[in-house]
């Protein structure tokens, strides 16, 4: 029903600042109705900032004060409030000891009011979904995949066992079986593009992955979907970039600041800059800048440039 997303690179933000970012968002979007909600987010950091040192980046202002090394993202979901599950989301926290004003250079996080569609309401069922333990590919989705069932009935005949009783997980599933059998590695939004080629029906979709540590791809056909930017204070950034190239590292040194969210009202408190995308764009924020991209692949921003609203 409702998602949000955070994005940063060369931003220095601390864990609560993230998780406060997530939160609010998830409230400005509690007026739609649901039923339950989750949060998915990194505690490690992809682009540590002792890497931003050698690489001659300046400004570092905090120093890495112990890496909290968990390979698994954090997933935290629940049936009821969203404030209940911040309380659930904090506890966590406290659980695993995690540092909240530990600075990270990017920071990676998405969440989701769910109102049930497929699946009655439940803790498993809530988004974010992943495609297994390690939390490979994480999604949380709005809307509905009607061939679900036999993109399900296909992944279960490749051993594949399904945890949640919802249509969304064939997607995290789908990104997995697609990555596990690639000769080699592509961009994170090429392998989205080949798994929406399977799924009919209306989405918003955001994904994350650990194979692709700091990176988002966000995809919409049917249902709404707002890239917001920030200029982020005390940043050395220099022009809003267009990642033309996954594999380009070009950009390494620009900072970026970037809230995604299904409805506006989650987006407007932190920029006015936005860019509503469009049916069957594909949205990578990678390294220090973004990309749209149609299903073929194709940046669709070099014909014609997306206008980035100032509202
Ligand atoms: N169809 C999905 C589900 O039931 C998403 C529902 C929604 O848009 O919140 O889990």
């Amino acid at each position: 029903c409702g998602i949000v997303g955070y994005y940063t690179f060369n931003v220095r933000r601390d864990l609560k600042y993230v998780l406060d970012c997530l939160f609010n968002g998830l409230k400005r979007l509690e007026y739609r109705g649901y039923d339950s909600a989750g949060v998915c987010f990194d505690v490690v950091d992809p682009y540590p900032l002792s890497q931003h040192r050698a690489e001659g980046g300046q400004e570092v202002i905090a120093e890495e004060n112990g890496v909290h090394d968990s390979a698994v993202p954090l997933i935290v979901k629940e049936v009821g409030k969203v404030e209940a599950l911040e309380r659930m989301a904090y506890e966590t926290v406290e659980r695993d000891q995690l540092d909240l004003k530990r600075e990270y250079r990017s920071q990676v996080g998405i969440a989701h009011t769910r109102w049930a569609t497929h699946g009655p309401p439940s803790a498993v069922n809530s988004h974010p979904i992943a495609s297994d333990a390690e939390a490979q590919f994480v999604v949380v989705h709005n809307g509905i995949i009607t061939n679900y069932n036999l993109i399900k009935d296909f992944l279960i005949k490749h051993g594949e066992t399904f945890v949640t009783e919802t249509d969304t997980e064939v997607i995290p599933k789908l990104c997995k079986f697609v990555y596990d059998r690639l000769s080699e590695k592509v961009p994170f939004p090429k392998l989205v593009m080949e798994v929406l080629k399977k799924l009919e029906g209306a989405y918003a979709v955001l994904v994350k992955s650990t194979h692709y540590p700091g990176e988002l791809v966000a995809c919409k056909r049917g249902s709404p979907m707002i890239l917001g930017i920030r200029e982020a204070p005390g940043t050395r950034r220099t022009s809003f970039n267009r990642l033309h190239d996954a594999a380009d590292t070009k950009w390494r040194h620009e900072s970026i600041e970037c809230f995604i969210a299904s409805d506006a009202s989650a987006v407007i408190e932190h920029t006015k800059k936005v860019i509503v995308l469009e049916d069957n764009d594909v949205l990578h924020l990678c390294g220090g800048g973004y990309g749209i991209y149609n299903t073929e692949g194709h940046n669709v921003e070099e014909a014609v440039p997306r206008v980035l609203l100032t509202l």
